[in-house]
């Protein structure tokens, strides 16, 4: 299979997605006072190849429902745990290197609206992700039996329905949602743009 990679490239500290030219091109941003960062903006691969950056909140060891990548600790050449993606592209952060999943035209053609993942490293039962449009990122609701939240699912992966709503403080701003029948309504007290809106879920 033909895979794709690229080198990450650490440019300076807090940059805006528009500084971001290469693919490749990351930023770590950190809060006033931190040592260590709460997040990277990086430039993935697009299917037309022209990129796009995402938001990639990070942590060392996130817990459960931080919704963070699990990050190896490393500035120059990151490694992040878990598949980073956006739609039609889906790939991995290794070492300071981007590795492609699978081809981009594969990958394309593969684009769901809801993706069975596996549970995070201890847990238990079956996790489920959409992409966010708000917050540019996935969001993970696990399911089943285990520890911690558990959302219900109607086992629709074209037309998801969770509940009860999932509320995401650990990154800026708040995310509020509820996905119901593929759609996903932000409740006002996001604080994002989308706030008060529903729209469609998109395939990722
Ligand atoms: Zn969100």
């Amino acid at each position: 299979m033909n895979t794709q990679s690229y080198n990450a490239t650490r440019l300076a500290d807090g940059l805006a997605n528009s500084d971001l030219k290469k693919i490749g091109d990351f930023s770590w941003h950190f809060l006033e006072g931190q040592s260590e960062p709460d997040g990277m903006r990086i430039l993935l691969p697009a299917d037309d190849e022209s990129g796009e950056p995402i938001w990639a909140p990070v942590m060392k060891e996130p817990k459960p429902f931080q919704l963070r990548y699990e990050w190896d600790g490393n500035l120059d050449q990151p490694t992040l745990k878990e598949p980073v993606q956006l739609p039609g592209w889906h790939g991995r952060l290794i070492s300071g290197r981007l590795e492609s999943d699978q081809p981009v035209e594969e990958a394309a053609r593969d684009l769901k609206i809801c993706r069975p993942i596996e549970p995070l490293p201890g847990e238990t039962g079956q996790d489920y992700m959409i992409f966010c449009p708000a917050c540019q990122c996935g969001h993970r609701f696990p399911t089943g039996e285990g520890p911690g939240p558990r959302w219900k699912f109607n086992g629709n992966l074209e037309s998801p329905t969770f509940e009860p709503s999932l509320r995401i403080q650990s990154v800026k701003p708040e995310c509020h949602s509820q996905v119901t029948d593929g759609r996903i309504h932000f409740y006002p007290d996001s604080g994002h743009a989308l706030a008060g809106q529903t729209v469609p879920l998109e395939a990722f």
